[in-house]
């Protein structure tokens, strides 16, 4: 069959806050950029993060990038590479007044400065009071930002691919990339999208388990492509569990309200984070806060008929604190929980959230894997930034608010490395000529398959394997048992058939997608964790409950080829300050 073919300059897949920040770098500097997302871009995940986007602008308590960097190899449980994180940090408040620049809505304090809350793991000078960092529009950040970024882009003349999925990537002989195959999710068109530079911005996946924030089409694609084209996923181990998700539905509950003096009561109405984390309390890093949760409901000191839930109470904020800072916290609450947390608390359960692993890259968004057949390097013309990325800033556990700033550093930074990149790269490479092969044999297995399993069967299957081998508290025998058990859905997976052959939208294919991609993400993470036999972050092993910085101080690196794994050390060393050596890490 002949492919349809289109040359770009580069090639984003992604249209979430890290795609669009580097897209705007890029058609703004004269490129010729195609942008493909699943679904409208303002769709993306970014528009229903709630809380805020960290930076050290101190508009309410004094503050600064360096008590910044400390907080985040802190809460990352020193396995962030500390030259990444200062390199973030230092660029925050730049980036946060850059977008402020493009129009977007931020509140405001009584002085007219953008109006910052407190967030989890927030410190003032190195671990000391409590700091005002996360600057937010209402509850509403993300949605404000990715509004505010997509019309820039509109402005620029970035052009958008809507509702196109991208199904591989595509690297030549020498191992280079030269760009992407993708779906047209309408017509069920092929095309190969050719690029001087490809950039990955697919988000997170964590619908690998069954209760998640994210939404429906966070299933890890550009993961999963980057692991079929040879390179090594980082650090898939650890996921972050929100500490409140409404119980029994995930929809996310933004730590924001824990910000602005909510806090968590158990069935004795006792404020149990008091125990836990003496200092912090319910502000707290949020793998300990969810641990703490998990305890309470395994010790019997749950709410409700199933002692499974526990409760935040947000009514003594006052009906005017909820209404301007928290209204869409409110409507959650009362669709979802039937709660109007003006007069109720919550119910809420830790709830599978973020992505800490990823496509390993360095600060310059730039790929950096084993090439040919030498060391780990740059990959030539691959490049990922947002939560499918690892650079690694957030390491063990991310600080809440650091990842809409992390795709915006990021974004940008990768947006100015490919410019540079593609000044001596002035040609596009030779494609390939089994280019659109693996995608297109990818679809006509779907597409011949008979009497094969029903995608939505094996997907709940892989969701629930997961959440009970891989949650909050992992142990030994449960990990090892979870190796197998995966290792049987992806034999399942591999027979999957599409039942409605019918190609309206093509959704039935689009979900048999999805489910191999959700299938590596899913294999890469148990067997990441099985193997790392220490607590880090949010790897809590009740087998090895303390951090062992002897062994364990390194990322880990799980290629798909024969499921192996290797491991590379933890940049220590920051770009111009002292490092901050491992510490006891209490809240
Ligand atoms: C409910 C919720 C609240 C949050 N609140 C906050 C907060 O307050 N502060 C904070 O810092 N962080 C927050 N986070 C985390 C943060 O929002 C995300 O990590 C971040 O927005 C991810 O941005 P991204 O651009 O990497 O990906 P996304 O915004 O998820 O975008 C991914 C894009 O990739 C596209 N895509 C994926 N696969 C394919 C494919 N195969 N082909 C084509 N396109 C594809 C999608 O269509 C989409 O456009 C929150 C997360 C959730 C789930």
């Amino acid at each position: 069959m002949a492919i349809a073919r289109r040359k770009f300059d580069a090639v984003i897949v992604g249209a979430g806050g890290a795609g669009m920040r580097a897209a705007l770098q890029l058609s703004t500097a004269g490129l010729k950029v195609a942008v493909l997302s699943k679904v409208f871009p303002t769709r993306s995940h970014t528009v229903a993060a709630q809380g805020g986007i960290a930076a050290a602008l101190g508009n309410v308590t004094e503050d600064n990038w360096h008590w910044h960097m400390y907080d985040t190899v802190k809460g990352s449980d020193y396995l962030g590479d500390q030259d990444a994180i200062e390199f973030m940090c230092r660029q925050a408040s730049e980036v946060v007044y850059e977008l402020e620049h493009y129009g977007m809505p931020f509140d405001r304090l009584e002085n007219g400065k953008i109006y910052q809350r407190p967030f989890g793991g927030q410190s003032q000078n190195f671990g000391g009071a409590q700091a005002t960092r996360s600057c937010a529009a209402a509850d509403r950040t993300g949605h404000a930002m990715l509004h505010t970024l997509y019309q820039r882009n509109v402005q620029a003349n970035t052009q958008f691919f809507v509702e196109w999925m991208a199904l591989d990537l595509i690297r030549d002989q020498e191992g280079d990339v030269c760009g992407v195959t993708a779906l047209d999710i309408e017509t069920g068109e092929v095309m190969v999208l050719q690029a001087r530079a490809t950039l990955f911005a697919t988000g997170g996946g964590a619908r690998i388990f069954s209760a998640s924030t994210n939404a429906f089409i966070n299933t890890g694609d550009g993961l999963a492509m980057s692991a079929r084209a040879g390179i090594p996923l980082e650090d898939m181990e650890f996921w972050q569990f929100h500490p409140t998700g409404v119980y029994g539905v995930g929809v996310l509950i933004s730590e924001a309200v824990r910000g602005e003096g909510g806090y968590l009561l158990n069935k004795d109405g006792e404020r149990f984070m008091e125990r836990y984390a003496p200092h912090a309390k319910d502000l707290a890093s949020r793998d300990v806060v969810s641990r703490a949760l998990t305890t309470e409901i395994k010790e019997g000191r749950g709410c409700g008929r199933d002692a499974d839930h526990l409760l935040l109470k947000l009514d003594h904020l006052g009906e005017d604190v909820i209404k301007t800072r928290l209204p869409g916290i409110r409507e959650i609450s009362m669709k979802f929980a039937h709660a109007d947390p003006i007069h109720e608390p919550i119910p809420v359960v830790p709830t599978a959230h973020y992505m800490m692993g990823g496509i390993p890259t360095n600060f310059h968004g730039q790929v950096v894997a084993p090439y040919k057949t030498g060391p780990e390097e740059v990959v030539p013309g691959f490049y990922a930034v947002g939560e499918c990325a690892c650079v690694s800033v957030h390491g063990g556990n991310r600080l809440g608010t650091n990842s809409l700033l992390d795709i915006l550093v990021f974004g940008r930074a990768a947006g100015n490395q490919i410019i540079e990149d593609l000044k001596k790269n002035q040609h596009h490479k030779h494609l390939p000529p089994d280019a659109s092969d693996q995608a297109l044999a990818r679809l006509d297995r779907l597409n011949n398959q008979k009497d094969g399993e029903n995608v939505a069967q094996v997907g709940d299957l892989l969701r629930k394997t997961m959440h009970t081998y891989c949650g909050v508290f992992r142990f030994s025998d449960m990990l090892r048992e979870g190796v197998t058990r995966i290792g049987e859905v992806a034999e399942r997976a591999k027979h999957i058939e599409i039942r409605d052959k019918s190609r309206v939208f093509n959704t039935a294919r689009v979900e048999a997608l999805e489910l191999e991609n959700l299938v590596e993400v899913a294999i890469a993470t148990m067997i990441s964790a099985e193997a790392r036999t220490e607590s880090r972050g949010a790897h809590a092993r009740d087998d090895f409950p303390v951090r062992d910085d002897d062994k364990w101080l390194k990322h880990t690196l799980y290629f798909r080829e024969g499921r192996r794994l290797d491991y590379k050390p933890v940049r220590l060393k920051p770009l111009t300050v002292e490092s901050f050596t491992p510490q006891a890490r209490t809240y």
